[in-house]
Formats: structure tokens, C-alpha cells, sequence
């Protein structure tokens, strides 16, 4: 269940490739990694002035993330829809390998792991694995998140915190004049950094994200103690930074390349220093490529799960979602349903449209086409769609704040298109089929 356990099946199953050649860590190894985009999992053995390893794309695909977890891709999101449902809380253990090799300051987190540098216009290299743990102080249960964090000197790294649960716990310790202790966990698996990547907006801040990754993985992520920090993380971790937010501190941050493509917001940011550091023997340090399938996976697949939920609770024929990849991971989605009456598809859009705030375009399919396959989208929009009666717009609607075209007041126009057939006229849809096509295997004719 392990990030090895993972590399060690693709590596069976030919899903990876290793990079033997030395690459500078700045721009070269980005640049190796976005040839690889959609492709096979990579692992850099060779980066200039380092011992460790640097592996990406071990979630590169929709059907890699699900064989990850065990499933078929088109069950990714009911696995997810129940991991929210029943999750399952992790268990504390004595000990673990991430606790194999354990450092104390001082510490040159710049010296010590093989960061890479990804975009021309980033002032520095950027951790973008780092998964951040920390403890609400009144309720004492600890929150998981994804935050990026700009190398500094040191042990110091810049920390961008958008205002969800993480920003809530370091609101309340500096309201309280205490700094807020963190741990930063690189290198996991497929379930623990897709629980990090679910959302404040839809997962409640007393949910440990820890119990929605035992849900994934059907069974309970074993924890360690941290050894400076009132923190657990996982004993399979690769490498953790243990450390803390410091109260009122402010120092610039950014720009970074987002999963829009283009640099995000800088500005002061909240500042983290590592205490301590714990790693596995011949721990690897895992990356991933902003801007890239995986990055958009990483967002798009914890959205599905979400949506599927929420709309299904009001539209009972609802199929299937997705959430496109080549949108950015956010903005594009669409909804499979058997319609009772004409008015479901738009109704179902209208869902979407309150469950995430970040969609802004909905396209509504039947079940005969698979909401996963783009060309499937593509042949319900040139035949199943009538511009004038099933494409409506909501102007001045809240999106994300990454997006490059909102206007400026930050607010956005969203789009539904119903892109299902009218059910009085079905019959003039229907896809002609081939009998025995689906008992057809061509091994047996290309011999
Ligand atoms: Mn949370």
C-alpha cells in the first residue's frame, strides 16, 4: 500500500521507466517529466548533486490511479463517494520505516532533497508533494492537506494557504500567540495524497482526511509520532519534515506555475521551519509536475467523488461524472444520466453547479455514451444539442480565483449544455450497432 508497493508493480507491469542520465534539477528534470506527460511513472536516479531518487507520475493516469487502488477506472469515483461515506480512522503504531533515519537542526532542506525547479518564472525551487499535518487545537483532530512550499535558506520554506482548514488551525494558535505545528509527509501512496487533495468546502474540518484514505484503501493508515511535534503521520511515508508555522511572520512567496498553466498569485506568505526530519533508508523524494495529467488527476478525481454524491442525492439517474483533466482538473465536467423527465439533465447541471464552486462548464450525456471518453462528449455535443433551447449561462457566479478570465469583480459566467437526447424523440438517436462485435476478438482473425 506504500509508494515502494506501487513502484514495484509498475515496475513489473512496464508502467515505468527509470532516467539514468544526470539531470540538473532546474528546468531539465520538469522538461524530461512533461515529455512523459500521460505516459509511463519516471524515476530520475541521477539528479546533479544528490543521492536520492526522484520519482513522478505514479498517478499519471485515470486507469493507473484505479489499478493503484485496486479497482477498475470506471469505479475511481464510487470508491471515492464511499471513502467520504464510511471512512476509516488510521491506528497508531510503535514504529515504522519512515523512522529510520531521523536529522535535527540545523538542517539545509535545499542540500538535502533534490527539488526540482520547474518553471522559468518560479523565484526558487518548489516542494509540490508536501502534504501538511496539523492538529485543530479545540477538537484535537488532525487535518491533511496539499500546500505549496517555496525552498528558502535553511530550514525555511515560504507556505501559500488558501482560507480552508489549515489557514482555520493557524488562525486560532496565532489568535492564541502559539506557532502551529506541522509535519510535511512526502512520498505516499495513491489513497492518502488523494484524501489530501479533497477540499475544505466539502469535506468538514472535524474529518480526518487520514480516515478518508483508510476508506480508499479499505483498511486503516498506520500512524507514528512525530518525534518534535503533537503530530502522527504515516509510518510509510517517505520523508517527513517535522516543523512549525511561525505566528505573524510574513516573508514574499511565488509566483508559482498553477494547474491553470499560468504563474498564481505572490505576495507575503506565511513562513514554515522544519525541527527535524525523519526518512526511510534510500528514501525517494516524490514530485509532481504542476500543469501536468497528474496534477490534474490529483485534483479532478476527489471533485468526482464529490459531485457524484451531491448531485445523485437529488437526480436518482444519475451514472456517472467526470471532471476533464484537460480542463484544468476543475473547471469541465460532466454528468452521465438515465433521465425520468426531460428537466433532469438541467437539473443535475444546476447541482454540479451548487456542489463545487470551481466548475463553471457542465455537460450533461446519456448513458450510452461514457462520461470518461472525450470523443463520446464530443459526438453528444454535434448531435444532441440544440444551441437555442439546451445551453444556458449563470453570469456573476463565484469560480476559482485562478482562473485567468474572470472579470474584475472575481466573478464568473457558468455554462450548462444539456446534451441529452429529448426523450419523446429517442428513437432518432439510437447508435446502430453490429451484432457479435462485442464477442469479436481479433486475435482470432489476425493470426
Ligand atoms: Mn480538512
Amino acid at each position: 500500500m506504500s509508494l515502494r508497493d506501487t513502484i514495484a508493480r509498475l515496475d513489473k507491469q512496464g508502467e515505468l521507466v527509470r532516467v539514468r542520465r544526470e539531470v540538473d534539477r532546474t528546468f531539465e528534470l520538469a522538461a524530461v517529466a512533461k515529455k512523459l506527460d500521460g505516459g509511463p511513472a519516471v524515476i530520475f536516479e541521477n539528479v546533479r548533486g544528490f543521492s536520492m531518487p526522484v520519482v513522478l507520475g505514479t498517478d499519471g493516469t485515470k486507469d493507473r490511479v484505479a489499478a493503484n487502488l485496486g479497482v477498475k477506472s470506471h469505479e475511481l469515483v464510487h470508491r471515492f463517494a464511499r471513502a467520504i461515506g464510511e471512512p476509516i480512522p488510521p491506528v497508531r503504531v510503535a514504529d515504522g520505516p519512515v523512522r529510520a533515519r531521523r536529522l535535527r537542526a540545523p538542517l539545509d532542506l535545499g542540500a538535502l532533497l533534490p527539488v526540482p525547479h520547474h518553471y522559468e518564472k518560479e523565484p526558487a525551487p518548489f516542494i509540490t508533494t508536501g502534504m501538511l499535518v496539523a492538529r485543530d487545537p479545540d477538537s484535537g483532530v488532525q487535518n491533511l492537506s496539499y500546500q505549496r512550499l517555496q525552498l528558502k535558506t535553511g530550514a525555511r520554506t515560504g507556505v501559500y494557504m488558501l482560507h480552508r482548514h489549515l489557514h482555520q488551525i493557524y488562525d486560532k494558535n496565532c489568535a492564541r500567540g502559539r506557532p502551529t505545528d506541522v509535519a510535511v509527509v512526502i512520498g505516499m501512496d495513491t489513497a492518502v495524497r488523494l484524501a489530501a487533495a479533497t477540499w475544505g468546502s466539502n469535506i468538514p474540518i472535524e474529518l480526518d482526511e487520514f480516515a478518508i484514505a483508510g476508506g480508499l484503501r479499505g483498511r486503516p493508515v498506520e500512524m507514528v509520532r512525530c518525534e518534535t511535534a503533537d503530530l502522527e503521520v504515516p509510518a510509510d511515508a517517505e520523508i517527513v519534515l517535522e516543523g512549525r508555522l511561525l505566528p505573524g511572520v510574513r516573508e514574499p512567496e511565488g509566483p508559482m506555475a498553477e494547474f491553470t498553466g499560468g504563474y498564481g498569485s505572490d505576495g507575503p506568505k506565511q513562513v514554515f521551519e522544519a525541527t527535524a526530519v525523519m526518512m526511510r533508508e534510500d528514501a525517494l523524494y516524490q514530485d509532481i509536475l504542476p500543469f501536468a495529467n497528474e496534477h490534474h488527476l490529483m485534483l479532478g478525481l476527489p471533485y468526482e467523488g464529490v459531485l457524484y454524491r451531491f448531485v445523485k442525492a437529488s437526480i436518482p439517474g444519475l451514472h456517472d461524472v467526470h471532471i476533464t483533466p484537460g480542463g484544468c482538473g476543475k473547471f469541465l465536467a460532466v454528468l452521465a444520466l438515465d433521465k425520468r423527465d426531460d428537466g433532469d439533465a438541467k437539473n443535475a447541471i444546476l447541482c454540479a453547479f451548487g456542489a463545487i464552486r470551481d466548475i463553471k462548464l457542465v455537460v450533461a450525456i446519456d448513458t450510452d455514451l461514457s462520461a470518461a471518453n472525450e470523443r463520446h462528449l464530443q459526438f453528444a455535443l454535434a448531435t444532441r444539442v440544440q444551441g437555442d433551447r439546451d445551453i444556458f449561462m449563470i453570469p456573476g457566479a463565484k469560480g476559482n480565483e485562478l482562473d485567468p478570465i474572470q472579470d474584475v469583480y472575481g466573478s464568473i459566467t457558468k455554462i450548462g449544455i444539456d446534451a441529452t437526447k429529448p426523450l419523446a424523440r429517442a428513437d432518432r438517436f439510437e447508435i446502430a450497432r453490429i451484432p457479435g462485435l462485442e464477442g469479436i476478438d481479433l486475435k482470432d482473425y489476425l493470426s
